[in-house]
């Protein structure tokens, strides 16, 4: 069974990775997440046992200073990429990660280019940095509601391509997850945040407009994947109908990417020995 397991990350990525070039049909892909984690006590505590590790390897980063981990969340919306960030990063010390989340571009930021705001918010060398929402916005609502010319959206997954390279390169690893969620389990969603007061704020009559574009959403997360998802930073398909369960997942993902990363204490050019403290 998976979870508490050496390396659960190992298994998870097979059923959840969208290999470099591969369709990906969403319509096929499990929103409920039925083969992972299937018991939720042991999910939780898989969950706990990997955000302790990724607060523990995220000090290591930032002592080491060499290398930064970049995780974009996408997905449509209440698919859940606020609790992901508070269920996954929220016991890590806030000094050590960054959330930068992309809403409408403001006149300054539509007045460059837009990729612009997204590498200004690149967690520096030590850092986590967590994109909620992203330059994917770019492939994604902007085609959908054409707000720019379809030959300029085109370009852009190759420029994103060639963007997420250099950031590798430069010592950025970076980790993609599409949050999948259902079109049930959205109405759901989107009826608690009428019904239950205390989520009315969260209720926004730009999202039932989204809802109605369903399909069209749908068309460019699969070609966002498709052109997208590339060896040096492949898409991860989550099923996010489920919240604990893909906490589960998306911690343990990220604890074998900060694993494999390995950062490591600096030994000190010293010996403490060579010192004193009055
Ligand atoms: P969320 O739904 O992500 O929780 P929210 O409802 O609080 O966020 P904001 O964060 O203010 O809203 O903005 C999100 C909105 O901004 C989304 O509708 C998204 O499609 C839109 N958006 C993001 N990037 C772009 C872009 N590059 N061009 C146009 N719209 C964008």
């Amino acid at each position: 069974m998976l979870g508490v397991m050496s390396k659960p990350w190992k298994k998870l990525d097979e059923a959840v990775l969208i290999a470099p070039g591969e369709k990906a049909i969403l319509k096929k892909r499990d929103t409920v997440g039925e083969e992972l984690f299937p018991d939720r006590d042991e999910a939780e505590a898989s969950l706990a046992a990997d955000v302790k590790e990724i607060d523990k390897l995220q000090d290591q980063l930032w002592a080491e200073r060499t290398r930064a981990l970049l995780v974009v969340l996408q997905g449509i919306d209440t698919s859940g990429k606020d609790g992901t960030v508070r269920g996954v990063f929220g016991c890590c010390g806030p000094l050590g990660v960054t959330v930068t989340p992309f809403g409408v571009p403001s006149s300054e930021e539509a007045a460059h280019d837009y990729l612009w705001r997204i590498h200004n918010a690149v967690p520096k060398r030590g850092m986590i940095g967590v994109f909620n929402r992203s330059h994917y916005e770019d492939v994604l609502v902007v085609k959908v509601r054409k707000f720019a010319p379809p030959e300029a959206i085109e370009q852009r997954y190759g420029q994103i391509n060639d963007f997420e390279e250099y950031l590798t390169d430069n010592g950025v690893t970076i980790l993609k997850f599409m949050l999948h969620l259902s079109k049930d389990e959205q109405r759901k969603r989107l009826e608690d945040r009428l019904e239950q007061p205390k989520h009315n704020w969260k209720f926004n009559p730009g999202d039932l407009e989204d809802r109605k574009l369903w399909s069209d959403y749908e068309k460019a997360y699969e070609t966002m994947l498709e052109r997208c998802s590339t060896e040096h930073a492949p898409w991860r398909v989550i099923p996010a109908d489920k919240k604990w369960k893909r906490n589960a997942i998306i911690a343990s993902i990220v604890r074998g990417a900060l694993e494999r990363m390995d950062p490591k204490y600096p030994k000190p050019s010293w010996k403490p020995s060579d010192f004193k403290i009055e």
